[in-house]
């Protein structure tokens, strides 16, 4: 039997129970379904078929899971960082074990191929065991010296926080938040996205499994006007970790403020892949196809504009013209597929609107451009190469989240910078040169939060990881994450030598 129809009957039995009964929220460690609660479909990008029916959370599911949240902080914050290192260790462990079913189910539900998915649990363990090794320490601070007094600093959890995540890579996402939240002290309600909540159930399971304390991660599922919203508003929260669109960071910037929550605000981009005429042209030809295309082109740090210098235009076109036409569409579930189905018929729709965009601005669609009908009633989309643009055109500007690439042209550095640097997003950019001094010069120059060098987007769990301009607000990774899921307070100790300033004797 081939990996495919192995893939195939696996993946059915996982998602049969799904199938079978309404995905409920997990609420003070127990699956709840309520009473009377309304659902919704949940379909698969492969052929848009029901998976099963969801809860629609409502306010009253999201206050249940903030008080639950609430009432496991007086116990989880007091926990000895050493005693969290090891439930979260057995929880990267517990992931490891499931990692066969969360990474099928995570394949069908989102549509993101199984060759990319297959690392989805071991990376979401990794998460966990990086924050588990890391959780010791959380509480540490600095000592600040001065003649007479000496400071010191501690951190303690900031409490209850509040999740939200989007579609894209759920489960991947969901643990890069949850596990430093836990790691911290807090403790956690969690609002998957509606369009792939199914890995957040099969993590719920994990997390008993785990013997993670009832309350101290807690999710609903729902919209995001109505169950996402009330999670920021909720006066228990005390911080908002949000992924998703900008536009949607901006709302639960403005639900949150009333409460005054500090805010996590991972965004949209349009992020730059700029390849010099010096660069190592293959590496940098296999770095730019990997950056757009893998993952569907439904990946926040998504080289979606190639800056490609003169010198080396024509050449670098006809390879990369070459390539895309060569990737595999299909099933995400055929370990030969590159590129799954796009989410939803109406993220089809926007991602298909720029089609139109582009022919009536002036560029030309040199790939695909099209629904790939001979696929079925799935999303799926053949991947689109976009050449002729300038930068004022709605493809050079506007994040479209799907496997479209549009070339921009460029001859001197400064060029490419002002480039760059046209467009309100400051996520991530990626340079190819091998003028180590262009490179540093580029590095301090271009607006984003992540520059890469001759790299498409490794990760490094230490390293800061977020945007600039509306790609949002604020840094996940190593002690990053914790400076946001903590507080930190100064403490001051007198010497007992310094005079006291006396008044009214
Ligand atoms: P989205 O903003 O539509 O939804 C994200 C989540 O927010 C969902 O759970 C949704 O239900 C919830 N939500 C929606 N409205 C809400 C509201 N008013 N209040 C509270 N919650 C609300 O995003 P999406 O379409 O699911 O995901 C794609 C977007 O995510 C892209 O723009 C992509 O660039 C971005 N993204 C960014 C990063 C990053 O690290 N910067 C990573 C992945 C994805």
């Amino acid at each position: 039997m081939s990996d495919f129809a192995t893939h195939q009957q696996l993946a059915e039995k996982y998602l049969k129970r799904f199938k079978d009964n309404v995905t409920g929220h997990f609420i003070n460690g127990e699956m709840v379904v309520p009473e009377g609660a309304q659902t919704f479909s949940n379909p698969t990008p492969i052929d848009n078929t029901r998976l099963g029916e969801v809860v629609a959370g409502t306010e009253a599911d999201v206050d249940r899971a903030c008080e639950a949240a609430e009432a496991a902080f007086e116990e989880w914050r007091d926990v000895p960082g050493a005693e969290r290192k090891k439930i979260l260790t057995r929880f990267a462990d517990k992931l490891v074990e499931h990692a066969e079913e969360i990474a099928l189910v995570e394949s069908v539900d989102c549509g993101q191929t199984i060759r990319f998915m297959k690392q989805a649990a071991v990376r979401g363990a990794a998460n966990f065991r990086f924050f588990a090794d890391k959780a010791p320490e959380a509480r540490d601070g600095k000592a600040l010296h001065q003649v007479e007094h000496t400071n010191f600093t501690v951190r303690s959890p900031i409490g209850p926080v509040g999740i939200i995540t989007p579609w894209n890579t759920p489960f991947m996402l969901s643990t890069w938040k949850i596990a430093p939240a836990l790691a911290a002290g807090c403790t956690v309600v969690h609002k998957p996205a509606e369009l792939s909540p199914l890995t957040a159930a099969i993590l719920a399971e994990v997390s008993v499994e785990a013997g993670l304390p009832k309350g101290v991660w807690n999710m609903v599922n729902g919209f995001g006007e109505t169950a996402g919203r009330r999670v920021s508003e909720h006066p228990a929260i005390k911080a908002v970790s949000f992924v998703g669109e900008t536009v949607t960071g901006t709302h639960i910037m403005r639900q949150s403020s009333p409460t005054l929550k500090r805010i996590h605000l991972e965004l949209g981009g349009k992020n730059p892949v700029i390849v010099f005429d010096d660069a190592d042209f293959e590496r940098a030809l296999d770095a730019v196809v990997f950056m757009i295309y893998s993952l569907n082109g439904q990946r926040c740090t998504s080289s979606s504009r190639l800056l490609i210098q003169s010198g080396i235009r024509e050449r670098f076109i006809a390879a990369l013209e070459q390539r895309v036409a060569n990737l595999k569409v299909g099933h995400p579930l055929d370990p030969q597929t590159d590129v799954g189905p796009l989410i939803h018929p109406e993220h089809f729709a926007k991602v298909m609107s720029y089609m139109e965009a582009a022919t009536s601005e002036g560029a030309t669609i040199a790939v695909g451009g099209k629904r790939r009908d001979d696929l079925g009633a799935g999303n799926y989309f053949a991947p689109t190469l976009f050449t002729g643009a300038n930068s004022d055109m709605k493809i050079s500007r506007e994040e479209i989240f799907g496997p479209v690439l549009t070339v921009l042209d460029f001859d001197t550095e400064a060029e490419a910078i002002k480039l760059a640097n046209d467009t309100s997003y400051g996520l991530a950019g990626y340079i190819w040169t091998n003028d180590q001094g262009r490179a540093m010069r580029l590095a301090h120059k271009i607006e984003a939060g992540m520059l890469w060098i001759n790299s498409e987007n490794n990760r490094n769990l230490p390293s800061p990881f977020g945007g600039i301009k509306m790609s949002g607000i604020g840094r996940d990774g190593g002690d990053y994450s914790f400076d946001f899921y903590m507080e930190t307070k100064n403490v001051c100790l007198a010497h007992g030598t310094h005079r006291v300033p006396v008044m009214g004797r």
